[in-house]
């Protein structure tokens, strides 16, 4: 039996699921379990597409199918808490097992506080994060960096402050993340300043971090973060479709090791990004935003802004409409929206078409807003 607090290493028994999976198969073993025991009533995850650049959010209502999406896709940048809202009705009618990053996690609670989605009727496997690059970049960085065709690539994975491919013909290349990030490849610019790095709002914080010995590699390190997350591990236990042990100690104190070197590195970034910028904030968000073509995407993909879209269209508002490029009022009203909540998710950012960096300008005044205001987004453990 597993209760809040506990840190168990897991992995599946199903040696096909084990081969799939990113590291012990626990993730996806739970989520079958929770589809065959009726927990939930559909799962949402990520499975490969085309290629391993190409990662496809997934619903998933047969347990048969769910080894479909085992597996970890570095260059997964999507957002799945909107899709909650856009296309699942919120789950306010079905119980959803859902796989959430730490900017997953955070989209949720917020669109839970505005009342957009149901809470009570998901279950969150949370999966550590140290970032994503993506698709595009990453090919470009596989070609430069590693001198490797990106279509020959089958495998990729960050491990030990390297970002590892492993190509057809077996060969493994790593280099250290700093050296990428350095000449300009590497992670998202929202992933280097993230503080969220183990999701323990979730139900269950999932990772590699802290399996050493026998295990490494095979098995997935779980933090029980609630008492619906201790049920599920147990049912699963109970079935024979997990086992664990007791997490090392001595991996243990690794993991909070490197959360905490990621924390400093996150940090250092934040101190980098901002004080880039700190000195003309409104020069350069003046020059940057002159590009806009005001197709409305840092709105509707924003987890914590739709309802401005509204206001910014109607006319009404201090923001005249009908202009382009729009006026500066357009993104200052978007940004005293988003200054005590945006969650540095970047997918403002990533899908602006002029290649704005928006995420950079409403996290820099987030930040600030913390420094001063309590409560914090969120509230501990919830640190972003
Ligand atoms: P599996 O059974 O293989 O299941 C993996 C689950 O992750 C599936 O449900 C799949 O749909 C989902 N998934 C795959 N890609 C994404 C994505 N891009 N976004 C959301 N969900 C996705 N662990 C660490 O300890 N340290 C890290 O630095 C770290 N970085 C990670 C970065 C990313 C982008 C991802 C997705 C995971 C990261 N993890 C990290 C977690 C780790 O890779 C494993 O997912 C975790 O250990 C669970 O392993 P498993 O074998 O039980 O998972
Ligand atoms: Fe991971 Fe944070 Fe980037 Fe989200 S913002 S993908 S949690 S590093
Ligand atoms: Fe303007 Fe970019 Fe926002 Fe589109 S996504 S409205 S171009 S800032
Ligand atoms: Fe995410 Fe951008 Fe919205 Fe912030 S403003 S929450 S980074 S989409």
């Amino acid at each position: 039996m597993v209760t809040k607090g506990d840190m168990v290493y897991a992995w599946t028994p199903d040696s096909g699921l084990l081969e799939k999976a990113e590291c012990g198969g626990a993730v996806t073993a739970l989520l079958k379990s929770a589809l065959e025991n009726k927990v939930v009533d559909a799962v949402l995850a990520i499975r490969k597409g085309v290629d391993l650049y190409d990662a496809v959010p997934t619903i998933i209502t047969d347990p048969k199918e769910i080894g479909g999406s085992a597996g970890s896709l570095h260059c997964g940048t999507t957002l799945v808490s909107k899709l909650i809202v856009k296309y699942l009705g919120g789950a306010s009618n079905q119980k959803l097992g859902v796989t959430v990053k730490g900017c997953d996690l955070m989209g949720i609670l917020e669109l839970a506080k505005r009342n957009q989605l149901k809470l009570d009727n998901l279950l969150l496997i949370g999966v550590n994060c140290g970032g994503t690059v993506p698709p595009v970049p990453a090919r470009k960085m596989i070609t430069a960096k590693f001198g490797v065709d990106p279509a020959d690539v089958v495998k990729e994975e960050i491990d030990k402050g390297q970002f590892i491919i492993m190509t057809k013909d077996g060969q493994h290349k790593g280099i250290s993340i700093d050296e990428l990030e350095e000449e300009g490849y590497g992670r998202r610019s929202n992933c280097r300043r993230c503080l969220y790095k183990v999701p323990r709002q979730a139900d269950l914080a999932c990772g590699n971090w802290g399996v050493i010995g026998d295990k490494a590699g095979k098995a997935t390190f779980v933090e029980v973060c609630s008492e619906k997350g201790a049920k599920l591990v147990d049912a699963a236990v109970k079935a024979g479709a997990l086992a664990t042990s007791s997490a090392d100690p001595k991996g243990i104190a690794i993991r909070g090791k490197v959360e905490n070197a990621m924390f400093k590195l996150g940090e250092k970034w934040r101190k980098h990004d901002f004080s880039a910028i700190s000195e003309n904030l409104w020069d350069v968000i003046r020059d940057e935003t002159s590009r806009c073509i005001k197709c409305y995407s840092c709105i509707d993909n924003c987890p914590v802004c739709s309802p401005i879209k509204i206001e910014l269209t109607s006319g009404t508002t201090m923001v005249p409409v009908g202009y382009l490029p729009p006026s500066p009022m357009f993104h200052m009203r978007r940004f005293a929206h988003i200054s005590d909540s945006c969650i540095n998710c970047g997918q403002c950012e990533e899908l602006c078409p002029m290649e704005i960096p928006l995420a950079l300008f409403s996290h820099a005044v987030r930040v600030e807003a913390d420094a001063t205001y309590h409560p914090k987004l969120g509230s501990a453990p919830y640190k972003n």
